[in-house]
């Protein structure tokens, strides 16, 4: 079993058995000759078989792509009459008396070239298609127009790279994923791939292609962009599973996107996405997600190699934001310590990780990070609907600490003419049950609670959630647990506040039911399974 990693530019998984693409082989050579006319009547011969072929083309990529995309190929045809292009052709002919296949090979070189280094990145992807017009005509010039189709069961097409008209050409029908060593996400092949919703990967490096043989087995997962050689047997049954939910998932998107998130008796329910970065934002939009209920913000202090700064924190939180356009965004402040350890933070071993210096703790004893990502938060609010949620709260205490530093924070931004929003909403994460246990007092002193059923279940039980060992004695619906969500809804409702679930429980939909009876008003649950709690929210009758 052998793994590499490209862009994925269409997100679908496809297991199959490996084709390799390969171009017709033309090499050009530089041949000098005598009837330069005669050269040139060559080239208008093989531009009028090109011009033909890409017309044919056209009107296959019309009819699977729709006509925005095909309109690529009438550029590629409105290329082949290009003055510039031809000129070049002609004069290189003329001056060095040369084969029609050498003048348009430098020709198409120079172009290719020429369009790389301008630095737009649409102008830089056409480099692409001058190729592909040039190897066409080379192809027509020697007679090696045999066509870039292939047909027959369905295969993982894997090439060097493809260009856009090589791509349209192949049978979409025998075609179960494309991935290429080379090429960028603003091609057309790549655009053309997304249209015609086959899984693609792109530029997996060149290592990938001497690592593959024909007819060997292969899994493309065009949502992490990664490609599995010969899968072992677990693995593969992963990967179907994966499949399988996410066939299910599009099948649901259909029918729930746009529609109402409401019970069969009219209770309106928030169905939110959990996030670690800002990579994910692509599949909470794609699973039609109402808002962010978890951003775990630190992932970002995880992926790097020192503290984040205030500047790159806020631009994490304004782009995350500006993409949810006004949805609900609940970013979660730094949860370090316990299993998420960065070395960089030079924390102490600690005998019991999970029962230490963890989370809110760390933030109030280290107040320069945590005013810094304050800053940083509240900086980003006026880009969109955001709330801050603080984890791991035991007490109140705690949380009239956490409300003065947010005062302080803003009262030092107004200071230096930095604008903040007031509508910014301010959470705790029920996840230890002294919180639930004193959820009448907490409530009043915020906007809303988002139970964290995974630390829940972890403290009440006495069970650690990274032992392997215990997890047999682990029942994700032990009754303190649910006792505990009942009681801190109850008590949240009482004082004004709203109060969602965020941990893994969320997604359990055999508990959906017993969740909205308690009164939870928001689950947050990874995007790939917002659409499966959307459907079972919509099932559920409350008045019965
Ligand atoms: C939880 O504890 O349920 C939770 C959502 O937080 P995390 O899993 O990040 O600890
Ligand atoms: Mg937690």
């Amino acid at each position: 079993m052998e793994k590499f990693t490209g862009k994925g530019v269409y997100g679908a998984v496809a297991i199959g058995k490996i084709s390799i693409f390969k171009k017709p082989d033309a090499p050009v050579t530089r041949v000098r000759i005598d009837d330069t006319k005669a050269e040139k009547e060559r080239v208008a011969a093989a531009k009028a078989a090109a011009a033909r072929q890409l017309s044919e083309i056209h009107e296959k990529a019309l009819k699977e792509v729709g006509e925005a995309h095909a309109q690529i190929f009438e550029i590629h045809l409105m290329m082949l009459d290009d003055e510039d292009y031809n000129e070049s052709i002609e004069n290189i002919i003329d001056t060095q008396s040369v084969n029609a296949e050498y003048a348009v090979a430098v020709t198409s070189d120079n172009f290719a070239q020429m369009f790389s280094s301008m630095d737009d990145a649409y102008m830089q992807a056409r480099a692409a298609d001058v190729r592909d017009i040039s190897n066409r005509i080379i192809a027509n010039l020697t007679g090696n127009i045999t066509g870039s189709e292939k047909s027959g069961a369905k295969t993982i097409i894997c090439a060097s790279d493809l260009a856009p008209s090589e791509t349209v050409s192949l049978d979409k029908d025998s075609v179960l994923a494309f991935v290429t060593a080379h090429g960028s996400a603003n091609s057309h092949t790549a655009i053309l791939a997304r249209n015609m919703n086959i899984p693609a990967v792109i530029g997996v490096g060149d290592s990938f292609l001497s690592s593959i043989s024909e007819g060997a087995e292969a899994i493309v997962d065009g949502y992490s962009g990664e490609i599995i050689i010969e899968p072992d047997e677990k693995t593969k049954a992963q990967y179907l599973e994966k499949q399988r939910r996410d066939e299910e998932q599009k099948r649901l998107l259909q029918e729930l996107k746009g529609k109402d998130n409401v019970t069969v008796d009219g209770k309106r329910i928030n169905v939110y996405a959990n996030i670690s970065g800002i990579d994910n934002i692509g599949a909470v939009l794609l699973n039609d997600a109402g808002g962010i209920g978890l951003f775990r913000s630190e992932f970002l202090y995880l992926e790097n190699k020192d503290y984040p700064t205030e500047e790159q924190q806020f631009f994490a939180y304004k782009r995350v934001l500006e993409s949810m356009a006004g949805k609900k965004v609940i970013i979660r402040t730094l949860d370090i310590g316990a299993d998420k350890q960065v070395d960089y933070f030079g924390l102490k071993k600690e005998e019991n990780p999970a029962l230490g210096l963890r989370a809110i703790r760390l933030c109030l004893t280290r107040p320069e990070i945590f005013r810094t990502q304050l800053r940083a938060l509240f900086r980003a609010s006026v880009y969109g609907n955001l709330g801050i949620m603080f984890p791991m709260i035991t007490s109140v205490g705690e949380v009239e600490r956490i409300r003065e530093i947010c005062e302080e924070v803003k009262s030092e931004l107004k200071a230096e003419g930095i604008e903040y929003s007031d509508k910014t909403e301010i959470g705790i994460m029920i996840e230890t049950p002294a919180a639930a246990i004193i959820s009448d007092r907490l409530a009043p002193l915020v906007d809303f609670f988002s139970v964290g059923t995974n630390d829940l279940t972890q403290y009440t039980l006495a069970c650690d959630r990274q032992n392997p060992d215990a997890e047999e004695f682990v029942d994700t619906h032990h009754e303190a647990v649910l006792r505990l969500i009942e009681m801190s809804a109850e008590n949240a409702h009482k004082n004004g506040a709203w109060i969602g679930i965020c941990g893994e429980l969320a997604a359990d939909t055999s508990l959906t039911e017993t969740f909205l009876r308690m009164g939870i008003d928001e689950l947050s649950v990874s995007p790939t399974f917002v659409l499966k709690v959307r459907d079972a929210v919509r099932k559920t009758d409350l008045s019965k």
